[in-house]
């Protein structure tokens, strides 16, 4: 079995090794500030940074950050393991089919992420449709000359339509952001929201028409097999040129090729990222492409969000040790 940290501070410990008390856990070192003792109490805890292998071992619990692969090889290697308590929403860096087959449960932490998401995804719409990032870069430069009436001229969101592709969760929380800036929401998902659409007035459409209708179209969908790629090179040649592309659900839902190639041929009014294909690397393309904000995947970065994930990851772990229910099962 592998040493545990006592230290914490993200480096597996050998001195530690005869001290092991409680159920012996991995936890992300990058979580360390934001989970108190109480938390923790009975626990026993292996801190593992960002870049440090999986070890090997009789650990009973893991809490990962969204970062860290746990495949197959990996939960060969934690025979003991019965939780996989992932501290994001979703579960993309989890084998679920290999987790199943080991009777290991995969949880995640959705909701308490829901409003900083949604907020993040109503800057990028603002920011985009009025060129905020644009504008701050003219003055840095120096070379701003003064007002002029055709100087960064953006759209107006008044009468304009959102398109939501997926509406659950965050896309039904930026759908009712959206209701003070005088806009019409269409949505996409396999089932229908009615209750939302009571509040907000929303209409559920076909793909092919949230594409062809919206002004600003903001993707919420998790990254399956359906929606990986789902922007690609046709389904851009169906937005509106002038049509703002907002993602902060999951970089592989876009073609970063063919989302660079509408930008860069003006097929497009502008791009407002949060996720990437192959984070931390941006296409190249992408990264020189004109009318593109990009942010470096905080759709959840608030010190509230962020606490409250630490939290309900290690509440999910507690519950399955103690022989109950998970939390919130990353499916069912
Ligand atoms: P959610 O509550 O599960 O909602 C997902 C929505 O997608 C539902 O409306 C679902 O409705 C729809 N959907 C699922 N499969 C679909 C398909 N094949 N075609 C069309 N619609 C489909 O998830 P959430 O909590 O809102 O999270 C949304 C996304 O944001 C996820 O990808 C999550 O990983 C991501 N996220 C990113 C950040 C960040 O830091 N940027 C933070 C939090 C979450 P139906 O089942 O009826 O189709």
């Amino acid at each position: 079995m592998e040493p545990r940290s006592g230290d914490g501070r993200g480096r597996l410990d050998p001195s530690r090794e005869d001290e092991v008390v409680g159920h012996a856990t991995i936890v992300a070192a990058e979580l360390r500030d934001l989970l108190g003792a109480d938390q923790l109490a009975g626990l026993d805890v292996t801190w593992l940074a960002v870049d440090q292998a999986m070890p090997t071992g009789d650990f009973v619990a893991i809490v990962p950050l969204l970062s860290r692969w746990v495949g197959g090889t990996e939960l060969k290697r934690l025979p003991k393991l019965r939780i996989v308590a992932n501290c994001a929403s979703g579960h993309d860096n989890v084998d679920v089919v290999a987790a199943e087959l080991r009777g290991v449960t995969v949880t995640h932490t959705p909701d308490v992420l829901t409003d900083a998401t949604a907020d993040l995804a109503w800057a990028l719409i603002l920011a985009c449709a009025r060129r905020v990032v644009e504008g701050t870069e003219l003055v840095r430069s120096g070379r701003w000359a003064g007002w002029h009436p055709g100087l960064l001229l953006g759209i107006e969101l008044r009468g304009r339509t959102l398109g939501l592709f997926g509406a659950g969760r965050i896309g039904q929380a930026v759908g009712r952001r959206a209701g003070p800036f005088g806009m019409r929401i269409l949505y996409t998902a396999r089932n229908p929201r009615p209750e939302f659409e009571r509040e907000t007035g929303a209409v559920r459409v076909e793909r092919s028409r949230l594409l062809r209708e919206s002004d600003v179209l903001s993707l919420h969908a998790p990254s399956v097999p359906e929606t990986k790629g789902m922007i690609d090179a046709a389904a851009l040649r169906l937005v509106k040129p002038t049509a703002i592309l907002i993602n902060t659900a999951r970089g592989d839902l876009i073609r970063e090729e063919a989302l660079a190639g509408a930008l860069e041929e003006g097929r497009l009014g502008a791009a407002g990222l949060d996720v990437y294909l192959d984070e931390p690397a941006i296409h190249p393309r992408l990264l020189a492409a004109p009318r593109t904000l990009l942010l470096p995947h905080i759709g959840s970065a608030t010190l509230e969000a962020r606490r409250q994930m630490a939290a309900m990851a290690v509440a999910n772990v507690r519950a399955v040790l103690a022989g109950d229910p998970p939390l919130t099962p990353a499916f069912r």
